[in-house]
């Protein structure tokens, strides 16, 4: 295996080494700290990562699912040109509450908009009213039995040569633990393996933080 094996001090040298977005990040990393469902929120390194790669394939419209204090939609958010903008789907009131308000001192607030409710009703409203093909890149981050379905209806929000992003698919290697039978486990496992068999994408699975799928709409 040549993956090094993550000790905190690697950790924090990488994290080091990488160039930090916004100021207003840290701070909203330790106020989500006091929450206890903080673990929710993506890691620094995964966030730096993405706001790359949405410069790298010159993304203008985002869609992400599952904002939560706002911590991803900042990072890539960042990363969007002038004109640029990204929605971002979750079911939490206090916590886009939350997120508007780093959004905004992030500079983000016209570029950024929260939508309240389920994420899948959110996408198929996104289908109707915007189209097919319309999203160069969307973020799935929230509840994993419903991956399948935030897959399915992203594809076809998505450009050619687009890119999903979907998180979490390596669950803390739970994934791989025969004796998890628990539904979030089942349902990563579930997709992951229509993924890997699917002929419309192309797919890297990178194991930055708990395990990043990225997958190209073929063109
Ligand atoms: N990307 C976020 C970040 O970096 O801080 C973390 C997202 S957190 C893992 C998952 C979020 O999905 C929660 O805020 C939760 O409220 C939301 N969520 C759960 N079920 C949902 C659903 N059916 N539709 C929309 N959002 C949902
Ligand atoms: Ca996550």
């Amino acid at each position: 295996m040549k993956t090094v094996p993550m000790t905190e001090a690697v950790y924090d040298y990488l994290c080091e080494h990488q160039t930090p977005l916004h100021p207003v990040l840290p701070e909203l990393v330790s106020i989500t700290r006091q929450r206890p469902d903080a673990g929710m929120q993506i890691a620094a390194d995964q966030g730096v990562f993405m706001n790359q790669l949405v410069r790298l394939i010159g993304a203008r419209r985002i869609l992400e699912v599952g904002c939560f204090t706002g911590y991803s939609t900042i990072c890539m958010g960042l990363g969007l040109p002038e004109g640029g903008e990204i929605i971002s789907c979750d079911i939490n009131p206090e916590t886009a509450a939350v997120a508007r308000q780093y959004l905004k001192a992030a500079g983000l607030e016209k570029k950024s908009q929260i939508i309240l409710g389920p994420a899948v009703d959110t996408m198929q409203k996104l289908l109707t009213h915007r189209g097919k093909n319309t999203f160069d890149l969307i973020f799935i981050d929230a509840d994993k039995e419903n991956y399948g379905s935030y897959y399915e209806i992203g594809l076809e929000l998505l450009r050619a040569n687009g890119v999903i992003l979907a998180d979490n698919v390596l669950w803390s290697g739970r994934v791989v633990d025969a004796a998890d039978t628990s539904a979030a486990t089942e349902a990563l496992r579930r997709f992951n393996a229509v993924v890997r068999k699917d002929s419309r994408v192309e797919a890297s699975m990178l194991s930055i933080a708990d395990g990043l799928y990225m997958i190209r709409k073929k063109g």
